[in-house]
């Protein structure tokens, strides 16, 4: 027995950030249909979860992209991740680095967690392809990110699964100026400023605050990461 898939059908982690934005428009490009998949794992700020809702939006009435091929989106509640990680994402803990050497904001084993639930969710749909925005280049020691745990995970789940799910991740050895610059590509000025007004990055859930890059508190790790590849991307295509 093997799961009956098409080509032409992908599912994108869908968070409302900067990066499964670009890669859900990366997916729109390349598959007839495309579906979206959300977790809630009871994170401190629900207003990613919020922001997903507008940019879908926004794909489906836009002219940049063949929104036309977005399909219905999908939002799988995990708050048992939530209550076994004590994280800052889902806890008033300090963003910082802990004792072992891993960022506060890490939840154990995360991304195995999402992959499990989204090739489960792929196979229902019959969608062949699943499109992730992890990324080993901005490492920030998160394991679960790693080009090898993802290759590692797609041969577990096609084992698991007697399927021959194929796992996409367009921004694995991009930058976050070369994401900005990946968005431009695919999207032109448009993607370009749904990326920067709709999606959320700051672990604080900070949309009070607007930079040139977008809204966030400017001083958290993923806001400082966002900035500065902002200014570097911005920097080099002035060049
Ligand atoms: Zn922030």
């Amino acid at each position: 027995m093997t799961a009956s898939l098409s080509d032409d059908r992908a599912l994108v982690l869908f968070s409302g950030g900067q990066d499964s934005t670009t890669c859900l428009a990366w997916a729109l490009r390349r598959f007839a249909e495309v579906e979206t998949v959300g977790f809630d794992y009871g994170q401190r700020h629900a207003v990613e979860l919020e922001c997903r809702v507008g940019i879908r939006e926004a794909l489906l009435r836009g002219t940049a992209l063949p929104g036309d091929r977005l399909g219905p989106d999908h939002m799988i509640p995990l708050e048992a991740l939530g209550r076994i990680s004590e994280t800052a994402l889902t806890r008033e803990v300090e963003i910082a680095t802990a004792e072992s050497g891993l960022p506060t904001t890490f939840v154990p084993g995360r991304n195995l967690v999402f992959l499990t639930f989204a090739a489960a969710l792929a196979y229902r749909r019959g969608c062949r392809h699943i499109v992730l925005g992890v990324c080993e280049t901005d490492y920030s020691g998160y394991p679960d990110c790693r080009d090898d745990t993802i290759k590692a995970m797609q041969v577990a789940l096609n084992l698991g699964l007697e399927a021959r799910l194929v796992l996409h991740t367009p921004l694995m050895w991009r930058d976050k100026a070369a994401t900005f610059a990946l968005a431009e590509e695919i999207g032109g000025a448009e993607l370009l400023n749904l990326v920067i007004e709709q999606t959320h990055t700051c672990y604080l859930g900070d949309r009070m605050h607007r930079h040139d890059w977008g809204y966030g508190c400017g001083t958290c790790p993923a806001c400082r990461l966002r900035a500065d590849g902002f200014a570097r991307w911005t920097a080099e295509s002035k060049r």
